[in-house]
């Protein structure tokens, strides 16, 4: 049997990576993976077990022991904690603000990576993040990085009805030791400034449909 192929999409935040990661998904038939939402959920966790985010050593020692699943529900994989799916939870500033410092942990990022690697298990998946191309799956042909101008990034999250800062966020994210943010070897960058979700998804496929007939 082929081994399941993986869309590697990277990028700034509010980049498009969501949107266009759900489109080419539905799109391929691909299980979507949004590994932001497992760190966001960890940065959560955190918050609910009073841990310190600055502590390097309590934030490993809770990712050490806490208990979750993976599932797959309607072509969606999701990390369970507790048997339980936070799903609003996670997207609000507070926790937008707290999940970088939890993911510039390296303890956290191998736990990570190994999970995220686990979902090769539902299929072929189209994973979205900041290290899948360079990291998490560094041997996939498909590796795309997605960027827009900061003042359209912004624009984008203030339509969602969130306000944060963006820029802040990026600077953490490209600036830890630990599988830093930053444009994977061999893959395709893409500044959809200005471009909508269903042109810059179009894109994608017509390159990923190009390569996977090669
Ligand atoms: O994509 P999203 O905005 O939900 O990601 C939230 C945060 O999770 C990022 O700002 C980053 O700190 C972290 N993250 C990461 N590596 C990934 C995915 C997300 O460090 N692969």
């Amino acid at each position: 049997m082929n081994s399941p192929v993986v869309i590697a999409i990277d990028g700034t935040s509010a980049s498009g990576k969501s949107t266009n990661s759900k489109l080419i998904a539905k799109a391929l038939e691909f299980i979507y993976v949004d590994t932001g939402a497992m760190y966001r959920t960890l940065a959560w966790y955190c918050g609910q077990k009073r841990i310190d985010i600055h502590s390097e050593k309590e934030v490993s020692a809770l990712c050490r022991k806490w208990k979750t699943t993976l599932d797959c529900v309607n072509g969606q994989v999701r990390l369970l904690v507790d048997d339980y799916y936070p799903e609003k939870e996670i997207r609000t500033a507070e926790t937008s603000a707290a999940v970088p410092h939890v993911a510039a942990v390296p303890y956290v990022r191998d736990w990570m990576k190994k999970k995220q690697r686990e979902c090769t298990r539902f299929g072929n998946l189209v994973m979205e993040g900041r290290d899948i191309g360079s990291n998490v799956f560094p041997e996939t042909d498909f590796k795309f990085y997605l960027d827009a101008c900061i003042k359209e990034r912004s624009a984008r999250r203030e339509a969602e009805g969130v306000n944060e800062n963006l820029a802040a966020r990026d600077q953490r994210d490209s600036q830890r030791a630990a599988a830093p943010l930053m444009v994977p070897l061999g893959a395709t960058v893409i500044n959809n400034s200005g471009m909508t979700a269903a042109e810059t998804s179009k894109l994608i496929i017509a390159h990923i449909v190009k390569r996977l007939h090669r």
